[in-house]
């Protein structure tokens, strides 16, 4: 027979058991639903893991921007769009003009010479972008537009007749998204 002491006690530590797992519960979901500063600059960034901003991946630039060890502009694929939400996120403004140096800066491709590519199919398969179409055993080539210029498929190739070409700038790859443009001088 359980004296009415000791269903005290066990109520009691019932109660504080529930609140204990009632206050675990809410700091587990807190941690989940709040991210980082670094973790919201990564998912700003493209994902491509190409290391064109010197960094070995997008989280490591993640967190180089977060500490303030670099600027935000330095994500290549990421192009003058990225920069402005990198800035948003840090608070801060924009590089100057960095943002029209990129939207006028010549698109960088991947271009592979047909005549000695052997159909293996190496590049297309490390494509991140999947921007290399051809059959296998055929000469493949780059679909301009889609390419993001990693440089993955150059270091993938056995025969070494992938380079990356620097286009002309023109209508047809000129970046038309209009509010990517920062204007920085003028009367006030
Ligand atoms: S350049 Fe951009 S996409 Fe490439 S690794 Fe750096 S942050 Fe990622
Ligand atoms: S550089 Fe090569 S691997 Fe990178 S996006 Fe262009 S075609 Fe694909
Ligand atoms: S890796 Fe080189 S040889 Fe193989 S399909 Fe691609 S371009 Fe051609």
């Amino acid at each position: 027979m359980i004296s009415p002491v000791e269903l005290q006690f066990i109520a009691a530590a019932a109660g504080i058991l529930f609140a204990l797992g009632l206050l675990l519960s809410f700091l587990a979901r807190r941690s989940l639903t709040e991210k980082s500063l670094d973790q919201k600059l990564e998912q700003a960034l493209p994902g491509v893991q190409c290391a064109q901003c010197g960094y070995p991946g997008c989280s490591a630039y993640a967190k180089a921007l977060a500490a303030g060890e670099v600027t935000c502009d330095k994500c290549v694929p990421g192009g003058p769009d990225t920069v402005k939400e990198l800035a948003d996120i840090l608070g801060i403004d924009p590089p100057a003009d960095e943002s029209e140096e990129m939207l006028f800066a010549p698109r960088r491709v991947a271009f592979i010479h047909q005549s000695l590519c052997t159909g293996c199919h190496r590049c297309a398969r490390h494509c991140p972008v999947d921007a290399i179409v051809g059959d296998i055993k055929q000469p493949h080539q780059v679909i301009a537009r889609e390419c993001i210029a990693c440089g993955d498929c150059l270091k993938q190739c056995p025969e070494e007749c992938i380079e990356l070409i620097t286009e002309d700038l023109s209508l047809k790859n000129f970046n038309w998204n209009i509010q990517s443009i920062r204007i920085t001088g003028g009367a006030k």
